[in-house]
């Protein structure tokens, strides 16, 4: 038996039951969340393989494009060019997502003005309010691949740092923020709790600048945790597998498992 063969022979043993459906399906595919793509060249953290079934791995498949392309999307001032295949993305998404692509709209001058003005946004020096570039994800279909994308995530995590599966009674309750959203101040509070920082390396290679997080695990039911992607955008959020102990702010939006 080939080494590729027995290591995928010993993950499944170890992993037998999907971890996005509520654990119910045996595991078929090894998923890597986050995906691949949203890596510079598709080097990924050790370790984050997740068992899947056929389903839970192909769930995301195209809208991962549209989650990798905001991932990469760094101010030209801060890298002096676009990473390796932000252009691939960038197609990708057009091809896949018309409807959200042509929705990506670059905001007008006034409109930056004021969400600068409000929101506090730094501008860096040397440039003008007016050329900070500022687009628009109010698209619908941005939440909905939001949605999905960020529930995987924190399944995977629950995962890997409860040792358990979120099960089909589970929930996942998340808010993102972008690099033009204002900093919430809890959030700073919230890092304080959040204790635990993972290595995230492919070998030598630390991975931090592309994919860093915080967490907290309770009694392996709960999680916490606080996820940046680069400097693009952030996901805050929770996981329970038990919501009846759970004290819930109103109008907070859950999700479940994938079904
Ligand atoms: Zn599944």
């Amino acid at each position: 038996m080939g080494q590729r063969r027995k290591k995928r022979l010993k993950f499944f043993q170890s992993n037998p039951w999907c971890c996005f459906c509520g654990g119910s399906k045996p595991a078929t595919t090894i998923d890597h969340t986050p995906q691949r793509s949203m890596f510079d060249n598709r080097i990924w953290p050790e370790g984050y393989e997740f068992p899947a079934c056929d389903d839970c791995n192909h769930r995301t498949g195209n809208d991962e494009l549209l989650v990798a392309m905001l991932a990469k999307v760094r101010p030209a001032y801060e890298t002096g060019a676009t990473t390796d295949n932000f252009m691939e993305l960038v197609a990708g998404v057009r091809n896949n997502h018309p409807e959200v692509f042509n929705s990506i709209g670059m905001l007008g001058a006034a409109e930056r003005k004021r969400l600068i003005r409000e929101r506090g946004i730094p501008v860096p020096v040397g440039m003008l309010p007016s050329e900070l570039p500022i687009v628009s994800l109010r698209h619908p279909a941005v939440a909905a691949v939001m949605d999905a994308f960020a529930a995987k995530l924190l399944m995977a995590l629950h995962y890997r740092h409860t040792g358990t599966i979120l099960p089909k009674t589970g929930l996942i309750t998340y808010r993102w923020y972008t690099n033009a959203d204002t900093r919430p101040e809890a959030l700073d509070q919230v890092l304080k709790v959040l204790k635990g920082s993972p290595e995230l390396r492919r070998q030598t290679t630390s991975l931090k600048e592309q994919f860093d997080y915080r967490f907290a695990v309770e009694s392996n039911m709960r999680t916490a945790v606080l996820v940046e992607f680069a400097t693009a955008f952030y996901i805050f959020g929770l996981t329970t597998s038990d919501p009846d102990t759970h004290e819930w702010a109103d109008g907070v939006r859950k999700l479940r498992p994938f079904q």
